[in-house]
């Protein structure tokens, strides 16, 4: 039963949170942009209350979502940064408050870094994070979904839900990640935007107007509280700063902030005061009727917009930390009041927004009283938010990684550190563009341009690393291991909370066969991480390489259960059926792999080995064409369809295909001679002249 607090009368409303990845309040329509092509969000605006002063808290993915969900600062959440945080299950969120009062609860993200290993799932019924079937991103790039599919699933979802007997209100969260780089939208979004951001904007637009209408459809709008905002925007070359993240500035912390519900919230009404993310958890419970919002950092905005209590004067806070964790430079926090930007930094700065609203002009000055005044702000801020602070789900570095990088001579010293510090991430640009330019090498596989300018960044800066990561991946893809291995262990003496580099740590132990230490490696991920499911997926690997199968199996259970869209839990299923001998279970499981990855090599010729011993000759043989259009080159699955003429009584065929197999650079004498398919080719003369040929070759070879 719902429970809401005895004196209101209202009806229940739905929540629907919609957040817009890296979208500017300025290239909305409603926002004042006359070439925007967002007639569905203006619509929304026009019926709702618009916030022209919305300031987000952190330019980056997770931090800025943990906030929209908490109504927390980062410094009190304690997510910095994508990647490498967990949200603390510490932590209440808007979600876990609707739940508990009755609601049904829904997730749609559009992107990895929001992924339900990073544990903003608590309180959702359903998370749909499922991206693995997606075309795999461009090297260093995010793997996403496009928005018209999203909408898809949300419009699934949501006529389910209408036609559920006895429905409970729903609270679902829409995540639309278009408007990130790269830059790519669907052709008919292109005609008529001024940019490609422009058009990606036009395509989330639409994807919002399909919602929307399904709502309206149903006479289920007027009912639902709809919220639309942006985690953060997009600099577009404001202050040399191409995309979003490093930076504090206007350009992309700005937001859009809509609030739709007729009857409650004020129609087609602009606010103009100071308002911010941590905010919308407050007004939501507020407006729904639930008690809460107090143990935020962020007030109910409601009276305000009803003109019930004059707009307060809030500090505005934001921060970047990944100058710090990423780059080893320092960090930014800044607050925005009274028609001030204020930005501690190593080289602070001071900007009259109402004169200055580009922040062009540093009024900055020793002693300058208005800075005095607004850093105290600030430290309010950080000091308020030791008040509210949750662990977030990551820990610190474990006294046996500490020893064993000590011991390797790996930990920076503390003058390192504090010299690391100084850097101004201002100053820090030119490094900035370095790293990008390295990545477009990298990108054409042009190793030894990337590597070298990576150790160029590195000269300056030893702690960057966001480089030194990169480095080693470059070393990684020239089969240097050591070298490799060398970088990443100097990646974690700086920052030892990341559980990719001991994944990758784990895979080339793995690569030089060492399973030991690279279940070390693995282990060590999964505490930083704990669904971590990449980890999880290996661990099963070495257990299942060990011949431990009952631990295997029970790795692959898991990696399932902490995600049932990972398509390589369920290629590690198939390959334990496999080696079980339960080729019925292996193939179902190989099917499933294919289904999410149609291009496994691997997965195709062992499920065209199971359907083969299941004497399914004809199954088996389509997954052999498919590895072979896959891979013209390799001479499995020419060997395959070898056996297979052999067993069907084709001995001339079969000859054809292996002659062709050796021609692609098969040489195996003991399959030759020991593999049970080829039983009834061995008396034959061909036979006998291919097999001396190819143990002449295979003597030659060197070992
Ligand atoms: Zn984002």
């Amino acid at each position: 039963m719902l429970c809401f607090t005895a004196c209101e009368r209202r009806p229940v409303p739905n929540v629907l949170l919609i957040t817009v990845d890296t979208l500017r309040a300025d290239r909305l329509g409603c926002y004042g942009f006359g070439l925007a092509r967002t007639p569905h969000i203006d619509g929304l605006a026009a019926e709702g209350v618009r916030s022209t002063n919305a300031i987000t808290a952190a330019p980056i993915t997770m931090p800025s979502h943990a906030t929209i969900l908490t109504g927390l600062y980062p410094s009190a959440h304690g997510v910095r940064d994508n990647g490498a945080y967990a949200l603390g299950d510490g932590a209440v969120t808007l979600t876990e408050r609707l739940k508990a009062a009755g609601y049904t609860t829904q997730a749609f993200v559009s992107a990895l870094v929001l992924n339900r290993r990073y544990n903003l799932t608590q309180g959702f019924d359903g998370y749909d994070d499922d991206l693995w079937a997606e075309d795999a991103p461009p090297m260093f790039m995010i793997r996403k979904r496009p928005a018209a599919k999203t909408a898809g699933r949300f419009l699934a979802w949501f006529e389910q839900w209408r036609t559920t007997p006895k429905r409970k209100p729903f609270f679902a969260w829409v995540h639309f990640f278009d408007p990130h780089q790269p830059y790519k939208p669907p052709p008919q979004d292109r005609l008529f935007a001024p940019t490609l951001y422009d058009a990606e904007i036009a395509a989330v637009d639409r994807a919002v107007g399909q919602i929307l209408s399904a709502l309206r459809q149903h006479q289920l709008l007027d009912n639902t509280l709809v919220i639309l905002t942006a985690d953060h925007g997009e600099s577009l070359g404001e202050h040399q700063e191409k995309t979003h993240a490093l930076f504090i500035y206007d350009a992309t912390v700005h937001v859009p902030l809509i609030f739709r519900y007729p009857r409650v919230v004020p129609h087609g009404k602009v606010y103009t005061g100071p308002v911010r993310t941590v905010d919308i958890v407050p007004t939501v419970l507020g407006i729904v009727g639930l008690p809460g919002g107090k143990e935020t950092q962020g007030v109910d905005l409601l009276p305000a917009w009803r003109g019930t209590m004059p707009p307060p004067d809030l500090p505005q806070y934001s921060e970047s930390l990944l100058s710090e964790v990423g780059f080893g430079m320092a960090p930014l926090y800044g607050v925005r009041k009274g028609g001030y930007t204020w930005i501690r930094a190593p080289k602070p700065e001071l900007y009259d927004l109402g004169h200055d609203p580009h922040e062009l002009h540093n009024l900055y000055a020793d002693g300058d009283e208005r800075a005095a005044k607004l850093d105290r702000e600030l430290e309010a801020i950080l000091e308020g938010s030791r008040r509210f602070a949750i662990t977030a789900g990551n820990n610190p570095m474990t006294q046996e990684t500490a020893e064993m990088l000590r011991s390797l001579g790996y930990v920076a010293g503390g003058q390192e550190r504090k010299s690391m510090q100084g850097i101004d991430p201002k100053d820090g640009l030119p490094i900035y563009n370095k790293l990008e330019e390295a990545r477009h090498f990298a990108q054409r596989s042009q190793w030894a341009a990337a590597g070298q300018l990576l150790h160029e960044i590195l000269d300056t800066l030893p702690g960057h690393v966001a480089a030194r990561n990169i480095l080693a991946f470059v070393l990684l893809r020239q089969h240097r291991w050591e070298d490799a291995k060398d970088q990443y262990l100097h990646s974690l003496a700086t920052d030892p909370q990341q559980s990719r580099v001991y994944a990758m740590l784990g895979t080339l132990a793995l690569i030089q066969q060492n399973l030991d230490e690279a279940e070390q490696h693995y282990q060590q991920a999964l505490e930083l991480t704990p669904a971590f499911v990449e980890a999880m997926v290996d661990l099963g690997a070495i257990e299942l390489a060990r011949g431990n199968t009952e631990k295997a199996e029970a790795w692959y259970k898991k990696t399932i259960a902490a995600d049932p869209g990972f398509p390589r839990a369920y290629a590690g299923y198939a390959d334990f059926y496999y080696q079980q001998r339960n080729y019925e279970a292996a193939l179902t499981y190989y099917r499933k792999t294919l289904d999410m990855l149609p291009h496994n090599f691997h997965a195709l010729i062992n499920a065209g080995h199971a359907a083969h011993l299941l004497s399914d000759f004809a199954t088996a043989r389509t997954f052999y064409q498919r590895a072979e259009r896959l891979r013209p080159d390799s001479w499995l699955p020419p060997y395959n369809f070898a056996c297979l003429a052999a067993i069907e009584g084709d001995p001339q065929q079969a000859i054809v295909l292996l002659e062709q197999a050796v021609s692609k650079g098969f040489a195996n004498v003991g399959l030759l001679q020991h593999d049970e398919d080829l039983h009834s080719l061995r008396p034959l003369p061909a036979f006998q002249k291919l097999f001396n040929a190819v143990q002449e070759q295979a003597a030659g070879l060197p070992d």
